[in-house]
């Protein structure tokens, strides 16, 4: 537990109340509530002010909200607190409030508890947004559990209610005696390397997707997986599981198109490619740094991978 609240979205959040949040009246009370707050949120966006979320009270919402797609985040600090989804046509009216802002950048910005509730609202609004018909009868859904549900009104229908869906994937770091194996992807900005990742598939276990997709990405088999810590990924969706594991050889072979290097690193080496910047490390938000640092620590000061611009988390 302690790793995984050293991932960021993953310190302690809200008082989710799972319990009573399935009963629609006691979801109202929370809501109407004088000292409720509302965080407006656009498109995976949240509304900022200077440096924190902007919590506002109902006098500070246009007359319409209520019927705009809302999610119960929790108790947090004695107040209940909500994400609102704000239509495009009504983005204007809070550029008093603040500014709409992505929350990769926020996260070098907002403390924990804060980033933990934007990345809760970020991955459900995006659900909804994704699930406004039932998938069985394509009837409009409603929503149930102050967000936390929708539920198909059609009663010739099977569907009942729907989650919001959690995509698991997992990342490791793979090592093989004092070297780890780090990919880099097309994609990427260059000299960028990370932790190896990969979504689990329907029928799998998480160490069987940790083997399946070392082997696919990089050809070596591994063993000894170790878990290490999870981290919520709101982007849109996942949930970052993370692992150690030794491989079996380090004959690498790029098997499926994924990445498009990868390389091991010993410490000293990983070491002076981030000195010279010709590596870049993985983001300080992400669990892939916290993988490789502890890793690291084993052979030196992890703050030596760190270049002075990338500290700032
Ligand atoms: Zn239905």
């Amino acid at each position: 537990m302690e790793k995984s609240r050293l991932n960021i979205f993953g310190r302690p959040f809200a008082d989710r109340r799972t319990i009573e949040r399935a009963s629609d009246e006691w979801i109202a009370m929370q809501r109407d509530a004088p000292d409720a707050r509302f965080l407006p949120m656009h498109q995976g966006t949240a509304l900022l002010e200077q440096k924190t979320l902007a919590w506002l009270p109902h006098e500070a919402l246009p007359p319409g909200w209520p019927q705009w797609q809302g999610v119960f985040l929790g108790i947090h600090e004695d107040i209940p607190r909500f994400a609102l989804e704000v239509p495009g046509d009504e983005k204007s009216h809070f550029a008093r409030h603040g500014e709409f802002t992505e929350l990769r950048p926020a996260a070098f910005l907002l403390e924990d508890a804060e980033l933990a509730l934007f990345a809760h609202g970020r991955a459900v609004l995006h659900w909804h947004r994704l699930n406004r018909f039932c998938g069985g009868c394509g009837e409009p859904m409603q929503t149930a559990a102050g967000g936390h549900a929708r539920r198909c009104l059609n009663e010739a229908c099977a569907m009942g209610e729907t989650y919001p869906r959690i995509d698991p994937a997992i990342i490791v770091l793979v090592t093989h005696g004092e070297r780890c194996l780090l990919g880099r992807q097309h994609a990427w900005p260059k000299g960028r390397y990370s932790c190896l990742a990969g979504f689990a598939e329907a029928g799998e276990t998480l160490e069987e997707t940790v083997r399946r997709e070392v082997y696919e990405e990089a050809g070596i088999p591994v063993t000894g997986i170790v878990y290490h810590s999870s981290q919520p990924w709101p982007f849109p969706q996942s949930l970052m599981i993370g692992f150690h594991a030794r491989a079996e050889h380090d004959a690498i072979r790029l098997l499926d198109d994924e990445l498009e290097d990868a390389r091991w690193f010993s410490a000293t080496e990983l070491r002076d490619e981030v000195a010279a910047g010709r590596v870049l490390m993985p983001s300080p938000i992400s669990v892939a740094w916290n993988l490789i640092r502890d890793w690291y620590a084993g052979f030196g000061d992890p703050r030596e991978l760190q270049r002075e611009t990338e500290l700032s988390r």
